[in-house]
């Protein structure tokens, strides 16, 4: 295994200190902008407004993770939906080309019936370095379970390099 380096948090170069600063700042400046503006940074939704409908920011209100990635309208629509199957146990044509304009409307009159949630300012904050707002990424939520669980319970926000750092540590890597 290569040598783990990570910057956060990592005393030993001046460079990474000033990147990990400005890095900060730079988050600190775009939730200070949210608040002022209280507009949803990526549909542009005022708070309390719903989000444009593929808003990255939008909860699902079924299972209240993100609605864009989440797989509550699979599990609505296809029985054999299951993430550790081959094609996650869609028909290929749905996995591969997403799911049908009929099924689609279907799910978002689910939704309207749910009761959509509204934009309302909420920090996303690494729970390890504080970072606002870090870029998302996908990660299994079984291994998702094993990393982070343990240490930071599974609802919670991690930036990638943290993500990367918690995983070397947990799989007992050396650092
Ligand atoms: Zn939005
Ligand atoms: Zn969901
Ligand atoms: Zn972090």
């Amino acid at each position: 295994m290569p040598k783990y380096e990570s910057s956060v948090f990592d005393n030993s170069t001046d460079g990474m200190k000033e990147q990990l600063r400005e890095q900060q700042i730079q988050s600190r400046d775009l939730f200070n902008r949210i608040c002022k503006e209280r507009q949803c940074h990526d549909c542009g939704a005022k708070e309390g407004e719903l989000h444009v409908p593929g808003c990255d920011m939008e909860t699902c209100p079924f299972c209240f993770g993100q609605l864009i990635s989440c797989g509550c309208i699979y599990e609505m629509f296809y029985e054999g939906f299951s993430r550790d199957k081959p094609l996650s146990g869609l028909p290929k044509e749905v996995y591969e080309n997403g799911v049908p304009e009929d099924v689609r409307e279907k799910w978002e009159a689910e939704l309207e019936k749910k009761g959509r949630i509204p934009y309302v300012i909420r920090p996303f904050i690494c729970v390890r370095c504080g970072i606002h707002y870090p870029d998302l990424f996908m990660v299994p939520d079984d291994e998702w379970e094993a990393i982070v669980g343990p240490i930071f319970g599974t609802n919670v926000v991690l930036c990638r390099e943290c993500y990367d750092h918690v995983k070397v540590l947990m799989e007992g890597g050396d650092t």
